[in-house]
C-alpha cells in the first residue's frame, strides 16, 4: 500500500500532514530516510518508521450509531449501560470508542472508532466541526429566539455561545419541534440554550455531525460501518 495511505491510516494524521512528515525527513523504509509519499510498501515485510517508530498496520474501524436513550456515551462506567455494550464482541476487540458525547436522554448520531487521530480532529474546538439536532421543546419557540440564537445565546451563569442556527418547523403553545446548527460542543449546549430562553428540551436527537448525516435507516440502537463515501468526507 501507498505509504502515505499507510501512516494516515495508522493514525499520523491527514494525508497532508503525512505528506509533511516524509518531507521532514522523519519516515524511513528499511533503515533508509524516504522523501517520496508516493512509494508503496508492505509493512509486514518492510520495517517502516516514524521518527524511529516502528509502523504495524492495522486497519482503523468507523461505525456510525443511531444511539438510543439511556445510554452513555462512554467506553466504561460503573452505574450505566454504555454504547460500547451495544456493540458486538466481535467488532469490540478493535478498542472503539465514541467520538465526543451525547447526553444519556440523547438519541442519534455517534461515530465510533478506534483511530485515535480522527476523533481527536473532530473534536478540536478550532475546527468548529458543524452539528445538526432535532429538537422538542416544551412550549412554543419564536422568532425572538431565533434572533437571540443568531446573536450568540448567554448561558446563565455568563458563558456566551457562538451564533447557532434555529429553524422552527413547527410550533405551538405545548410543543415545538426545530432544528438547531451549533459550531461548537459546550456540556449540554442545546438543552443549556433553551434553559436560557426560559424553555425546556423534551426531545433531543443529533442529525449530523461535520460530513455525517445519520442514516435514518438505522434503527435506534443499532450500528453499521461508514461506508467508503462517508470515510473520504471524514479523513
Ligand atoms: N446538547 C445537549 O444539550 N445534549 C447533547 O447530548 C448534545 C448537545
Amino acid at each position: 500500500m501507498r505509504i502515505d495511505k499507510l501512516l494516515a491510516e495508522t493514525g499520523f494524521g491527514s494525508r497532508r500532514t503525512v505528506k509533511r512528515l516524509i518531507k521532514s525527513k522523519q519516515v524511513s523504509v528499511n533503515g533508509e530516510i524516504i522523501l517520496e509519499d508516493r512509494i508503496n510498501v508492505d509493512p509486514e515485510i518492510q520495517e517502516v518508521r516514524v521518527s524511529g517508530k516502528r509502523v504495524y498496520y492495522q486497519p482503523h474501524a468507523y461505525y456510525m450509531m443511531n444511539k438510543p436513550a439511556g445510554v452513555v456515551s462512554a467506553v466504561e462506567d460503573k452505574e450505566n449501560k454504555t454504547v460500547i455494550d451495544l456493540i458486538k464482541s466481535f467488532d469490540k476487540a478493535v478498542g472503539l470508542y465514541p467520538v465526543g458525547r451525547l447526553d444519556k436522554d440523547t438519541e442519534g448520531l455517534l461515530l465510533l472508532t478506534n483511530n485515535g487521530n480522527l476523533g481527536y480532529q473532530l473534536l478540536l474546538p478550532h475546527k468548529h466541526v458543524t452539528k445538526t439536532y432535532e429538537v422538542r421543546v416544551n412550549e412554543r419557540v419564536t422568532i425572538e429566539d431565533q434572533k437571540a440564537f443568531e446573536k450568540g445565546i448567554v448561558f446563565h451563569g455568563g458563558i456566551t455561545c457562538k451564533p447557532a442556527k434555529l429553524t422552527i418547523v413547527e410550533a405551538n403553545d405545548l410543543e415545538s419541534r426545530v432544528i438547531v446548527e451549533i459550531k461548537e460542543g459546550k456540556f449540554h449546549q442545546v438543552k443549556k440554550m433553551f434553559l436560557a430562553c426560559g424553555k425546556k428540551v423534551t426531545y433531543l436527537k443529533r442529525l449530523t455531525m461535520g460530513p455525517l448525516s445519520i442514516d435514518e435507516n438505522l434503527p435506534v440502537g443499532s450500528y453499521r460501518s461508514l461506508t467508503r463515501e462517508e470515510l473520504e468526507k471524514l479523513t
